[in-house]
């Protein structure tokens, strides 16, 4: 949501009510088992606890206030702040920024063992589907040694040849018809 920024403002966070510094976020590895599903299921029984996807790439967000955030919204400890707060600009901020555009958003345990379910679900078939279709190329592979004895039996004499003389008689019959 980009705001409108009064004019006369000096400093862009003089209007916030420190939105940045009420939450922290950290990123985690993309869950691919049940296990990895239910340990998030877990997360998101904790209170203030929302875990989400944005490009593809999956965070825990934590909404609970910074310890050294003033009353008033400044910062207690500006000067030794940790250096995620010093390079955190207004360009883009949780104020000054788009809305957030998130792939996926999961506030209750249901969304994300529902999301789980399918998404385990979906890979079975995936997997199944690859298996299947990888049969069907062994059947085939098996199938070609076949064609090869029948071209050697063939060199080899071994088929019965096309009975030429018959062959021939006929098409002298023919001719002569
Ligand atoms: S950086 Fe943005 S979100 Fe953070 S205090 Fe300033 S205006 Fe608010
Ligand atoms: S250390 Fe200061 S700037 Fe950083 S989150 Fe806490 S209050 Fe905000």
């Amino acid at each position: 949501m980009k705001l409108v920024v009064p004019p006369g403002t000096q400093n862009l966070c003089e209007q916030c009510v420190a939105l940045c510094c009420r939450y922290y976020a950290f990123e985690i590895d993309k869950p691919t088992t049940h296990r990895d599903f239910e340990d998030l299921r877990w997360y998101l029984y904790h209170d203030d606890t929302i875990i989400f996807i944005e490009e593809g790439r999956w965070f825990v967000q934590v909404n609970r206030p910074c310890k050294a955030l003033l009353p008033d919204n400044r910062c207690g400890v500006y000067e030794s702040r940790p250096t995620i707060c010093r390079g955190y600009t207004t360009k883009g901020c949780d104020w000054h920024g788009d809305d957030y555009d998130y792939d996926e958003l999961f506030t209750e345990p249901e969304q994300i063992q529902r999301y789980g379910k399918q998404f385990l679900a979906e890979r079975r078939r995936r997997k199944q589907k690859r298996a299947a279709s990888k049969a069907r190329t062994k059947v085939k592979v098996k199938t070609r040694p076949k064609t090869r004895s029948k071209v050697a039996a063939k060199s080899a004499g071994k088929l019965k040849a096309k009975p030429a003389a018959k062959t021939a008689a006929k098409t002298s019959k023919r001719k002569a018809g």
